[in-house]
């Protein structure tokens, strides 16, 4: 019988953990995070920091190491935000007008990253492409390629059933800064 003091309540997002009838932490209700840590997957004493996209956990020193840290492998979230930072990255360093070199660069680009990127199951990754095939990159400017970018990440905020992004606050967001 596990001791009710040493079942955590709250989770390292600061989220109450739910628990299911039979007292199991419930893995689809809590985040991935939360979810680790009730179920003893990351140490209770594990300390959390918050960057600017990221809340991480501060893991212990890989043995032999004074910084690599176990950090576990990424989730699915942060490969996508990961991803998407990358990508409207560079969309916000693309020329206003590309060379016939750039722009061929970029659709090979986009081509190779949407047939390597990691998805989670066939039918996600064949919709996702479905979706990219149909709509092709715009790169014969720095305006067409990220609005394209902005519409392609929406198509997939819409599958995956979250909210659409306003992209006239595109390069709010990823170029320029708020005011
Ligand atoms: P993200 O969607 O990661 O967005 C990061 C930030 O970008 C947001 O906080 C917001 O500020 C900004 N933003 C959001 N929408 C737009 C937009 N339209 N234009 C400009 N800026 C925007 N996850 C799955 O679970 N299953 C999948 O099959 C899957 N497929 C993916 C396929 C690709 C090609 C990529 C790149 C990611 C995929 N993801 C998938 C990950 C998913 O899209 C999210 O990255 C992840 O769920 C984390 O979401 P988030 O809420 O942090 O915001």
């Amino acid at each position: 019988m596990v001791d009710p003091s040493k079942i955590p309540k709250t989770g390292l997002t600061g989220r109450t953990i739910i628990y299911d009838e039979d007292g199991k932490p419930c893995r689809s209700c809590n985040t991935l995070l939360d979810f680790q840590l009730a179920t003893g997957k990351i140490p209770k004493n594990a300390s959390k920091v918050s960057t600017e996209t990221f809340t991480e956990v501060i893991f212990d020193l890989i043995p032999g190491s004074r910084t690599y840290r176990k950090v576990p492998p990424p989730t699915k979230e942060v490969i996508g935000r990961s991803s998407w930072t990358l990508l409207h990255a560079i969309g916000a360093k693309y020329p206003e007008a590309p060379t016939q070199i750039q722009q061929d660069e970029m659709s090979r680009f986009m081509a190779l990253f949407m047939r390597v990127y990691p998805m989670d199951d066939s039918s996600t990754f064949n919709e996702i492409q479905k979706a990219f095939k149909e709509t092709r990159p715009n790169v014969s400017s720095y305006k067409g390629f990220n609005s394209w970018l902005c519409n392609f990440h929406n198509k997939v905020n819409e599958r995956l059933k979250k909210e659409k992004f306003d992209t006239t606050f595109w390069e709010d967001r990823w170029a320029n800064g708020w005011e």
